[in-house]
């Protein structure tokens, strides 16, 4: 998987601290490496790489999993962002009837989903469906329509043998209209490749129609023609989404992402079979899964959230161990009460905080407060911080200054730390934070 091609490239990396622009960019050519064997096509690949590396770059890598990892998940998060919302249903809510037009390339679906989505609105939604295919160029594709709507008993238009597509349309939408139909379902004709014939009539047919969605039925499997079937596609024709079929075959899933970057439009379906209930809403996390090649990212993102928060309470008890505790540690506590909303565990177990903590939940010590004590901390130097002492009358008004605040703030903080150091000897003494949760039983 991409994770293991990674560990190659960081093997010299474990124990760092922050991932190194070099690094970066050589895990990035395993990352493109990847997207383009998951059939993201090359433009796409690129221009995602490139933002990727500019925010991997100096991210620091966690120490319960591997650079290698990390780099994952941060590919993983930002294709997970890019792929875009879940659940992007159909935007039909609008004046009957609701027009929703299929198109796309030939073989790519476009009556199947019809059928399919067909079939989810008038069981699901209770909507009352009407198809029609205005494809003229294959023979018997209108039949097919029609055998498919008997099948899931959805109402076709009768086929009047000689009709253009465009005539068709008006056709259908009058009796759409006059019939009380809420949803009209236009499948259009194939398209071997871009033709240019083709592409004006599904234009006109657009405008006399106005559907409310216009889908891009797309192959998963299209590779490198990605970008140039999306691209025509919307040049032609006011998409509103995307609908990916095929997605129960090999397909890594790649042209979710060409999609994706080329329309901007959300992918609203995911075709999974040929039978008429294989559709599925698209999920963006798996099919992110499924490009880098692991069925892991999940837990994996998981397990490098924890880690942050156990990293820090980490790095915290090993000082607490030593019986130190400076400035710095009295800020990373701060922190860790903002986020755990005052109820931090190690905090707890300090006599010092443990004050702090009860006038926090009693309200005494709000947000604003920490806030504040993170401010004055932060306009200390960083020997002021190290070495709190250091700290002269003079040093503090110009902190108090630095933070927005005054003199006597500053000596309360200070004030607080002395007692927590303090106490941080005591339980030294003690044997030692181990030594003082045996005694806490
Ligand atoms: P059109 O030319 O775009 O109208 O494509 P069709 O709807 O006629 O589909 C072409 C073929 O692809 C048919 O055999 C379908 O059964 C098949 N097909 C469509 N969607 C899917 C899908 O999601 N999964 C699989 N396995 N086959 C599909
Ligand atoms: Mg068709």
């Amino acid at each position: 998987s991409l994770s293991d091609r990674l560990g190659g490239v960081f093997d010299r990396l474990r124990g760092r601290g922050a991932l190194t622009e070099a690094d970066v960019r050589a895990a990035m050519r395993e990352v493109r490496v990847a997207l383009l064997e998951a059939d993201v096509a090359l433009p796409v690949a690129r221009q995602f790489v490139d933002e990727v590396t500019e925010k991997a770059v100096g991210q620091n890598v966690l120490r319960s999993i591997t650079p290698g990892q990390q780099v994952v998940k941060i590919v993983n998060d930002a294709l997970v962002a890019m792929l875009g919302s879940e659940n992007a249903g159909l935007a039909i809510d609008v004046t009957p009837p609701a027009v929703v037009m299929l198109v796309g390339l030939q073989g790519s679906g476009k009556t199947t989903t019809t059928a399919k989505l067909a079939k989810l609105l008038s069981g699901r939604d209770r909507k009352k469906v009407l198809m029609a295919s205005l494809d003229v160029n294959r023979p018997a594709a209108q039949e097919q329509l029609a055998v498919l709507g008997t099948q899931i008993e959805v109402a076709t238009l009768p086929i009047v043998a000689g009709q253009q597509p465009v005539d068709i349309a008006r056709r259908a939408l009058s009796a759409a209209k006059l019939q009380g139909f809420d949803v009209l379902m236009l499948d259009t004709a194939g398209r071997l490749h871009v033709d240019q014939a083709l592409m004006d009539e599904m234009r006109a047919v657009s405008d006399i129609a106005s559907p409310a969605e216009t889908l891009l039925v797309v192959d998963s499997l299209t590779g490198q023609d990605a970008v140039n079937v999306a691209t025509n596609f919307s040049q032609q024709v006011p998409l509103t989404g995307v609908i990916l079929t095929r997605m129960d075959g090999d397909a890594r899933g790649g042209a979710a992402l060409s999609m994706r970057a080329v329309t901007g439009k959300p992918i609203k379906f995911a075709g999974v079979g040929e039978k008429l209930d294989a559709l599925e809403p698209f999920h963006p996390g798996r099919v992110a899964g499924r490009i880098l090649g692991m069925g892991d990212v999940v837990s994996l993102v998981e397990k490098a959230a924890q880690s942050i928060e156990t990293e820090d309470a980490e790095r915290m008890a090993a000082r607490l161990e030593k019986g130190k505790f400076d400035l710095n540690d009295l800020r990373a506590q701060l922190a860790q009460m903002r986020r755990m909303g005052g109820l931090g565990a190690l905090a707890g177990m300090i006599p010092g905080m443990k004050k702090a903590q009860a006038a926090m939940a009693a309200g005494a010590v709000d947000e604003k407060i920490l806030l504040r004590m993170d401010a004055m901390i932060g306009s200390m130097t960083v020997k002021e911080r190290a070495k709190p002492e250091l700290i002269s009358a003079k040093r503090k008004i110009r902190v108090a200054k630095g933070s927005g605040t005054t003199v006597q703030d500053v000596n309360k903080l200070l004030k607080m730390h002395q007692e927590m150091a303090t106490a941080m000897k005591r339980i030294k003494k003690m044997g030692g934070m181990k030594g003082m949760m045996s005694l806490l039983g």
